[in-house]
């Protein structure tokens, strides 16, 4: 409100000011040039009719004293010793008149000077006489005119300038009033259907007004349906993960109490079995609770990357070998297949974990007597690696999935291969950290593609902006 009213009240000040200072001035500027002419006039007179030289002259005596009292000011007439001949007022007559305007006007100048003590505007002019070549100064004419009119007129325009402000002022006041509550008022409306919307249990607010507002409120509407569903997913995981870690727990608490159940006669074989149950229970929690490390850290840094320039091939072919045994115990050929030599800007531990997850599936989800083919290419962009598999497949429906969060394909059909549900989404994390993407084909009962694409050269300021 207080900037309407500063823009709307400058100008009308300023214009006032500006207006009434020029209209002195011309006013001011007009009588000059009045004066000026009327002093030109009487200093001819003076000349010619010898006044200054006999002194005596009776009607350049009265038309003075009737030029001041037209003007209502006062007329001095000097010799060249700037002597006053003639006061007009019959003061000074007789001395010398010392005034810095005076000698200038010795020196052939006109000067005029405004004195607002004493309203009145002075002119002082050189009585020179044109005809003579030389044109030798003869004495000075000073004439003073009373500005009291122009005073009283500046004083009315004044009046009236106020007047016509103070209806600007009032005028403003109410616009800018007016104005600012207009501006302020969708303002409010978003605070108070924000405000709103846990009260009255809505999903969005709804504003359209075809103005900013309904930007804001669209662009929070899309803000707020983002941060439901990260509480959503939130809430979700929280729950999968309880259940998932209660999971192996039952099953010991069943193996213990049927331990504890078995009588003394029990054939140690059977204590065996039930103790290597619960060693599986075990590894199985200890596997959740370490993929669910593998994936906190994986959302905790992404700003602190550890990215160096690693040797894919080295690094593809020192997983293989870690993973030779597993693929032995299930009779699978694990192959390597290397177009070219390829160096990338990764971090190891991170881009290690998501391509062994997807070796291991592909070695787990095999049947003996199968390969997995693992494949490293390159161009000047990107790494590309592929792991396929002529295992089982993964079923349409399930293609969606297999990358959230604790799906696995099937629960009853898996339970025989061990697993969490986490492997695939800690390879997404980890390759999208990467700015690289992910793609998988399959056909069930025939196999399955995984292909990794990312940038030989880390982006650092896409990851920030994202
Ligand atoms: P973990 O990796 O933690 O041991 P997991 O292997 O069950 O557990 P993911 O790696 O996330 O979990 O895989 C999810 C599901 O996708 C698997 O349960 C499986 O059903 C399916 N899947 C993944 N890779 C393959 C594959 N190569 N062939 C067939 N099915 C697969
Ligand atoms: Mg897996």
């Amino acid at each position: 409100m207080l900037i309407l009213m500063g823009a709307g009240l400058l100008p009308a000040l300023i214009l006032t000011i500006v207006l009434l200072h020029n209209y002195e001035s011309r006013m001011t500027s007009a009588e000059v040039n009045r004066m000026t002419a009327q002093v030109g006039l009487l200093s001819g007179e003076i000349i010619t009719s010898g006044y200054l030289e006999n002194g005596e002259a009776e009607g350049i005596n009265a038309e003075l004293t009737s030029v001041a009292d037209a003007y209502s000011g006062r007329i001095m007439v000097t010799d060249s010793s700037l002597k006053i001949v003639k006061d007009t007022y019959g003061m000074y007559e007789g001395r010398i008149f010392l005034w810095e305007n005076a000698v200038s006007a010795m020196n052939g100048a006109n000067m005029t000077y405004y004195d607002r003590d004493n309203s009145c505007l002075v002119l002082t002019a050189p009585i020179v006489s044109k005809s003579e070549e030389e044109m030798p100064v003869h004495g000075v004419l000073l004439m003073t005119e009373s500005t009291d009119g122009l005073e009283a007129s500046m004083d009315y325009i004044l009046a009236v300038a106020l007047v016509g402000l103070l209806i600007v002022v009032l005028a403003v006041f109410v616009g800018a009033v007016f104005l600012s509550g207009k501006l302020v008022e969708p303002m409010h409306l978003v605070a108070l259907a924000i405000d709103g919307l846990e009260k009255n249990n809505e999903t969005e607010i709804c504003i359209d007004d075809c103005l900013e507002t309904e930007e804001i409120s669209n662009s929070f509407n899309h803000y707020h349906e983002r941060m439901r569903f990260l509480d959503n997913s939130r809430q979700e995981f929280v729950s999968n993960v309880s259940h998932e870690l209660k999971t192996p727990l039952a099953s010991i608490k069943v193996l213990a109490d049927s331990i504890n159940g078995m009588g003394e006669n029990a054939p140690i074989e059977m204590y065996r079995e039930f103790m290597g149950d619960i060693t599986s229970e075990i590894d199985r929690e200890t596997a959740i609770i370490n993929n669910l490390l593998s994936l906190v850290r994986m959302d905790k840094s992404k700003a602190d990357l550890n990215i160096t320039v690693v040797n894919i091939n080295e690094l593809l072919e020192m997983l293989l070998k870690r993973l030779e045994p597993l693929a032995a115990k299930q009779e699978v050929e694990l192959v390597m297949e290397s177009f070219r030599p390829v160096t990338a800007e990764v971090d190891e531990v991170k881009f290690s974990l998501a391509i062994m997850n997807l070796i291991e599936n592909a070695i787990k989800y095999n049947n003996a007597g199968g390969w997995v083919h693992v494949s490293l290419n390159s161009d000047h962009q990107y790494c590309y690696i592929r792991v396929e598999d002529n295992g089982r497949g993964i079923s349409e429906e399930a293609l969606e999935h297999i990358f959230e969060r604790f799906y696995r394909e099937d629960k009853s059909h898996s339970r025989e291969i061990s697993g969490t549900g986490l492997g695939l989404s800690i390879t997404k994390d980890a390759i999208v950290l990467h700015h690289g993407e992910i793609r998988v084909s399959s056909i069930p009962d025939e196999g399955t593609v995984f292909d990794v694409r990312i940038p030989l050269k880390y982006i650092a300021e896409e990851g920030k902006r994202k």
